[in-house]
Formats: structure tokens, C-alpha cells, sequence
């Protein structure tokens, strides 16, 4: 038995399912997950001390890297003058003005300690805002576990939601309406039904959660227009594509400008941060300015302020995002190769620096939740693990999207490549 499975083993008479989110515990590739030691530019290592080159990034915020220097220099400065203080401080203003310098839709914001609070508030915001109760959602999608939020489509498409986890009352999860993504018809047909009863429509502006899955063309433009229409509030969750996808996120990428923006991830460097904000008018419905209660106790956290704006900092110099692009386009590219070489059939989705990979005949890119779903699940687990002793760690589920870095160099890119050379021969 290996450091991991020891570890494991304790974990689990301690712990529910012996982590503390369920992905980590592997379960959708089986085996035993690797218990982490330490990390330093691309690279984990396990409790073994074997190394692997992450495609993970802690889920999306070590988008510089692991143990940066600039943002691991900036937390131990900020940590000598105390950890927390319940009160306002000026770096909470520094960061809130360069967050909106980066996506200006932002127009006024508010910290928050993670992605799920930060989609939570948002939602509460747009019904707040416009006094209506219903809410769209895309089947796929995910937007943390708050109750409203944990909700997908019941046996069909344009149904009322049924809650996705046990501990949901149905009276509540009714109010959120699932439709497929990438359906703009769907959605303009829910609208024709429930008209001005919806508050919002909240959608991962590239889906990152049913692996990856661009929008297609006039699906993000479409949903913008609909919401225009009906006066509902247009929420982009770019907890994942925000700063990864490009510097401004998906709607700069996509030149579309969302109500309300929710973030995560790279926003924290690595600690737990989350943010939502947007157009003024919506913002001032929060309190203390306005009726909507929403707050946090660590909310703006000076350790975890000063770690995301050095992260924001460095990511804003220099061209990385065209960095980023060109590796993710040689990784992507490079896996098809690979994989036509040796006789897999792969289907490949990537945009900036986030892509996924598909065990599939298709030869159109796959573009929503069904097709993701009809994939080769078993073949990815297997290529998975086949990797994983490789030295490459890629996200352990065929339903997540993997990461680069701009550590991810040439050299690395290389390296991950002949290792699937090698692993798309033994499938
Ligand atoms: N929205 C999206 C798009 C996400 O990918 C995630 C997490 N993967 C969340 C919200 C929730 O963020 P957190 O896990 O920080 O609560």
C-alpha cells in the first residue's frame, strides 16, 4: 500500500467519502485519489513524492502556476500585519478597481469566500432586482451547490426542475427551469411560457462542468437578446472562464455584456475568493444601499486579497493569454494527433486556456450536455489512470474541463504528449 491509499484509508473513517469536495475522492474515474504533499510550478507531488504534471490547478486558480513567487510573496507581507480584521481595508479597494479594469461590465462589486456564495448572491440579487422568483438554468451547468442552483432537467428538456441532491425541497427547486445548452429555441420557447416571471438566466458563458463546450455561434448573443426582451437579469458564471479564457474573461472573448458577473478561481490566487458584480442600477439593490441582504464574515479577506491581486498583477503583464491560447491549441491538437495515430477516435473542445477531450465517432464538436453524456465513459477512465502513471494528472472525470498554465511550457507540452502517445496505443 502506497503513502495515498494509507492516507486514503484514514480519511475515510473521518471524513465522508475521505475528502472534503466529492471529485477529489475520484469517483468518476475509480482507484484511489493522490493525496497531495506539495506543488511547485506544473508540477504536484503525491505523498509518495512522485510528481505529475498538473492539468487540475486546484480546479482552475493556479493559472500562473503552483507556489508562485510574486503572489506567495505577497501573502506573507500581508499576513505580518494580521489575518482578518471584520473591517474594511484599503487593499479590499484596490482589488475591487482592478477587477473592474479587467472586466469593465463590473461597474460595481463585492468580494465574497467562494464561487458557490458568489452565484448564491447573484441569483438573490436578479430576484431581489426584478421581484420575480423563476430562474434559468442549462442542464450541464454548474454553479456551485446552492439549493437553487443544484438543480438539472427532469425526463424532459423544457420540464420543471427536480432537485438534483436529497435536502432540496421540490417547492423550492420549481423554481428554477432547465434547458439544454447551446438551445437557444428552448429557451425562447420557456420564455414564451413563464414571459415576465423569470428573473434571470444564469449560464457558464463556455461550459466548463460537462467537460468543455463552447457556445456555438449566436447562442450567448441570443440569450442577451432574450433577457433584453422579457427585462431579465443576463448572469455570466465565469467562475472558471473568468481571466482564463482571456484576460476579460468570456464575455471579452465573446464581446457579450452580462448584467451581473460571478467569479472565482484565478481571482483568489489559490485562497478562498469569489466575487459577483455588475451594473450599478442591479448592485445598489445590496445592502447596506439597498434591500438585498447579502455578507461574510471573511468576505474581502486581506490574506486572500493580497494573494489575488498579485495573481491579477501578473497575469495582466505581458501577453500571457496569447501564451496560454497558443499551448492549449499545441496540448489539443497534439492529443488529436496522438490519438488518430493510434487508431482512437477523440473529439477535442478548447478555448483560452481551459479544453476537454471526448472518446467519440462524432465528427462534430460535441455541443451539449446530451452528447458529452454519450461519450465513451469507460475510455476515459482507462485513459485516465493510464496517464496518471504517466506522470500526468488530468482532471479525474470525464465531466470536468483540465487546465494549462503558464508554466505549461513547450517542453512540458511535449512531455504530455509522448505519454499519450503512449496511452492512446495501450486503449
Ligand atoms: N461556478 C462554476 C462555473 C464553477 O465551475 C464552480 C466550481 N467548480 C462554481 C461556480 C462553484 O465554486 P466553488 O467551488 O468555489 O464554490
Amino acid at each position: 500500500m502506497n503513502k495515498s491509499e494509507q492516507l486514503f484509508t484514514q480519511a475515510q473513517k473521518i471524513i465522508p467519502g475521505g475528502v472534503n469536495s466529492p471529485v477529489r475522492a475520484f469517483n468518476g474515474v475509480g482507484g484511489n485519489p493522490c493525496f497531495i504533499k506539495r506543488a511547485e510550478g506544473v508540477y504536484i507531488y503525491d505523498a509518495d513524492d512522485k510528481a505529475y504534471i498538473d492539468y487540475v490547478g486546484s480546479w482552475g486558480p493556479m493559472i500562473l502556476g503552483h507556489n508562485h513567487p510574486a503572489i506567495l510573496q505577497a501573502v506573507m507581507n500581508t499576513a505580518q500585519n494580521g489575518l482578518s480584521f471584520g473591517a474594511p481595508t484599503e487593499l479590499e479597494i484596490t482589488m475591487a478597481e482592478k477587477v473592474r479594469e479587467l472586466v469593465p461590465s463590473m461597474e460595481s462589486l463585492r468580494m465574497v469566500s467562494s464561487g458557490t456564495e458568489a452565484t448564491m448572491s447573484a441569483i438573490r440579487l436578479a430576484r431581489g432586482y426584478t421581484g420575480r422568483d423563476k430562474i434559468l438554468k442549462f442542464e450541464g451547468c454548474y454553479h456551485g451547490h446552492a439549493d437553487s442552483l443544484l438543480v438539472k432537467a427532469g425526463s424532459g428538456a423544457l420540464t420543471m426542475g427536480v432537485p438534483n441532491s436529497p435536502g432540496i425541497p421540490a417547492d423550492f427547486a420549481k423554481h428554477t427551469l432547465t434547458v439544454s445548452y447551446n438551445n437557444l429555441d428552448e429557451v425562447k420557447e420557456i420564455f414564451a411560457k413563464y414571459a415576465e416571471e423569470i428573473a434571470c438566466i444564469i449560464v457558464e458563458p463556455v461550459a466548463g462542468n460537462m467537460n468543455c463546450i463552447p457556445p456555438v455561434a449566436g447562442f450567448l448573443e441570443g440569450l442577451r437578446e432574450v433577457c433584453n426582451q422579457y427585462g431579465s437579469v443576463l448572469i455570466f458564471d465565469e467562475v472558471m472562464t473568468g481571466f482564463r479564457v482571456a484576460l476579460g474573461g468570456a464575455q471579452a472573448h465573446y464581446n457579450i455584456k452580462p448584467d451581473l458577473t460571478t467569479l472565482g478561481k484565478v481571482i483568489g490566487g489559490g485562497m478562498p475568493v469569489g466575487a459577483f458584480g455588475g451594473k450599478q442600477e442591479i448592485m445598489d439593490y445590496i445592502a447596506p444601499v439597498g434591500p438585498v441582504y447579502q455578507a461574510g464574515t471573511l468576505s474581502g479577506n486581506p490574506i486572500a486579497m493580497a494573494a489575488g491581486l498579485a495573481a491579477l498583477n501578473e497575469l495582466s503583464q505581458g501577453d500571457k493569454h496569447e501564451q496560454l491560447s497558443a499551448a492549449t491549441e499545441k496540448l489539443a491538437m497534439g492529443f488529436k494527433a496522438a490519438a488518430e495515430r493510434n487508431g482512437v477516435s477523440l473529439s477535442i473542445n478548447y478555448v483560452g486556456a481551459m479544453f476537454g477531450f471526448f472518446f467519440t465517432d462524432e465528427e462534430q464538436p460535441i455541443s451539449s450536455y446530451q452528447q458529452a453524456t454519450e461519450c465513451d465513459g469507460e475510455k476515459f477512465k482507462q485513459f485516465f489512470h493510464l496517464m496518471l502513471d504517466e506522470g500526468v494528472y488530468l482532471a479525474p472525470s470525464a465531466f470536468e474541463a483540465s487546465f494549462l498554465s503558464t508554466a505549461h511550457t513547450d517542453e512540458i507540452i511535449e512531455k504530455t504528449l509522448a505519454a499519450a502517445d503512449k496511452c492512446f496505443a495501450q486503449l
